[in-house]
């Protein structure tokens, strides 16, 4: 199985149950840790005023504990702290949102899309009202730069923005008949009760680009976030109803995740699973779809190649794959898992590479000029020295970093290994964490087949100065997203979404919409009657 669960997945749910049953569990408001740090408290102080701390789930409007009082806990991955408890819930749970989402699917699918933009764009509105308290949120619980976690907020608020717009342009289509007396029509509805599986990468911004989308079309949701980062689901959720996003229509349950995936799974009402995370869970959900037959789209993990030529600028190729590797600490599925420099410019960049590396300021997000926060968690640190580990063992040679960081926790130095081939784990998996592996090419040729050699076909980037080559190895590579002589490409007006075991199915951009509408072929006849 990969690790790109960080080897989570058969624990999940179990790990961090609290004591059930006990009458502290059953107050709804935040539970502050004793341990808490005052800054953090002070931040946490903050987001509870502002009303975007939850910590129950939301079935059809209304805010819920576990049915058994079951809690979980979430922690700062740069500190350790616990920041709240939250609801752990399970099967049952899941059961009663759904049969929510499936009762407002009933109305919310006859709105008009005019009235369903409306709502959307006030959603919209409140998330980019409260950014900072969202960035702060998705720093406590994710530990991304606090600069980096508003960014997501205005990048996964720009998704419900977009299809507020797509909303009022879900066209069908007239066909010509094959017979006189006929007329043919398409139409395009929705595709009903979505259940959205999402990681904890990106707590905010992958939810929206499935949730906008979905209810643009008149679908209803059930979103199941990471155990690691559910507030910032839930402080999303809050603003949706706030919107004027109709009870049932978004609801959201966390805790259990194979009993929340398996009641998502096994319910005729579910239409649709949409899943963003590893490739090993990726695949359970689309075989257990298949038992009711339901949609699937899947953004799984990636092995991105970064292919540097000698004709690439220096300049831009350091800060492309600067951009491309290190951000949210290596942590994301497009991040650039494999530097791929030819071997007129290895030395020279490697050089010019370790040189900006080496600046990359460590910490705590929400320390002042800090680009690289915490791994998410221990399991993710042990993931990246095993990696490395096994590359040292088979000749690579560690450049710059190569360690934990003397911050502690699970800070890891940013680091630089080269001489890294295709037989080392490196190459072969995505190592989610700071880590830029260096591998020599000669000829552009070799460089597609390294490029290509890998069952993943998310994202690549290429950097070279001779346009006649950026169509060819564009056009080559089996890769669903192409960065040329940039390293940051994503956007909510552009198609996300890879190829081979990276996925099915694209996110974002008018192609998003095509996820959650059926298709349905009217045919009238008998026209020619009085
Ligand atoms: P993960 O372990 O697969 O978890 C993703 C989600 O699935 C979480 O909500 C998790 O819940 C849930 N889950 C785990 N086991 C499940 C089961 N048996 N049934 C139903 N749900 C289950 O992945 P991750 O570690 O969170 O995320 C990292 C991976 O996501 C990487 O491989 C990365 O490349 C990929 N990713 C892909 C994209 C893309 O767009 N292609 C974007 C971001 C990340 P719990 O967390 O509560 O256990």
């Amino acid at each position: 199985m990969s690790l790109g669960g960080v080897g989570r997945i058969a624990i999940c749910g179990y790990r961090r149950i609290l004591a059930s049953h006990l009458p502290h569990v059953q107050r709804i408001t935040l539970q502050f840790s004793r341990q808490m740090s005052t800054e953090m408290q002070s931040v946490a102080s903050r987001l509870q005023s502002s009303g975007l701390l939850r910590t129950q789930g939301l079935i059809g409007g209304k805010w819920t504990n576990a049915y058994d009082g079951k809690t979980l806990e979430v922690n700062n991955p740069a500190t350790g702290e616990i920041i709240a408890e939250v609801a752990c819930m399970g099967r049952k749970e899941t059961n009663d949102a759904i049969s929510s989402a499936f009762d407002a699917y009933k109305s919310w699918s006859k709105l008009t899309a005019a009235e369903r933009s409306k709502r959307l764009r006030k959603w919209y509105d409140l998330l980019m009202a409260h950014q900072e308290e969202l960035g702060q949120l998705i720093t406590l619980e994710q530990g991304k730069p606090l600069k980096e976690a508003m960014g997501e907020v205005g990048y996964g608020a720009s998704f419900i923005e977009f299809f507020a717009e797509e909303a009022k342009r879900v066209y069908g289509d007239i066909i010509p008949p094959t017979l006189p007396d006929r007329r043919l029509f398409v139409l395009k509805q929705p595709v009903g009760v979505v259940g959205a599986i999402t990681p904890w990468n990106f707590p905010l911004a992958m939810i929206t680009r499935k949730v906008g989308p979905a209810l643009a079309c008149g679908c209803t949701v059930v979103i199941k976030p990471s155990e690691l980062t559910p507030l910032t689901a839930l402080a999303a959720a809050e603003l949706a109803l706030q919107a004027g996003i109709p009870p049932g229509a978004v609801n959201v349950v966390m805790g259990n995740a194979p009993d929340i995936g398996d009641a998502l799974l096994a319910s005729p009402q579910v239409r649709k699973i949409t899943f963003t995370g590893s490739t090993a869970v990726g695949k359970k959900l689309m075989a257990g779809a298949a038992g009711t037959v339901k949609r699937v789209s899947l953004e799984l993990g990636g092995n991105a190649p970064c292919i540097v030529f000698d004709d690439a600028d220096l300049d831009v190729a350091i800060k492309g794959t600067l951009a491309a590797k290190f951000r949210n600490s290596g942590q994301t599925c497009v991040c650039a898992n494999r530097v791929l420099v030819q071997e007129g410019i290895y030395d020279k960049f490697a050089d010019a590479f370790s040189k900006a590396v080496q600046n990359l300021k460590v910490g705590d997000g929400f320390r002042e000029g800090v680009v690289q926060g915490p791994l998410i968690n221990e399991a993710a640190v042990n993931k990246v020295e095993t990696f490395l580990q096994d590359a040292v063992s088979k000749g690579a040679k560690v450049l710059l970093g190569g360690k934990r960081h003397s911050l502690g926790m699970t800070f890891y130095e940013p680091t630089i290994i080269s001489d890294v081939n295709s037989e080392m784990l490196l190459s072969r998996e995505e190592v989610f964490g700071p880590v830029a592996p260096l591998l020599r090419f000669k000829t552009e040729e070799e460089a597609i087949h390294m490029a290509n050699d890998t069952n993943a076909g998310l994202a690549a980037y290429i950097f070279t100065n001779n346009v006649q080559r950026t169509w060819r190895v564009s056009e080559a590579l089996e890769y669903g997203l192409v960065g040329v002589n940039e390293g940051i490409i994503s956007t909510e007006v552009a198609p996300f979404g890879g190829i081979k075991q990276s996925g099915l199915g694209r996110e974002g951009s008018k192609y998003g919409m095509d996820e959650y509408l059926e298709i349905k072929y009217v045919c009238l006849g008998d026209m020619n009657r009085n």
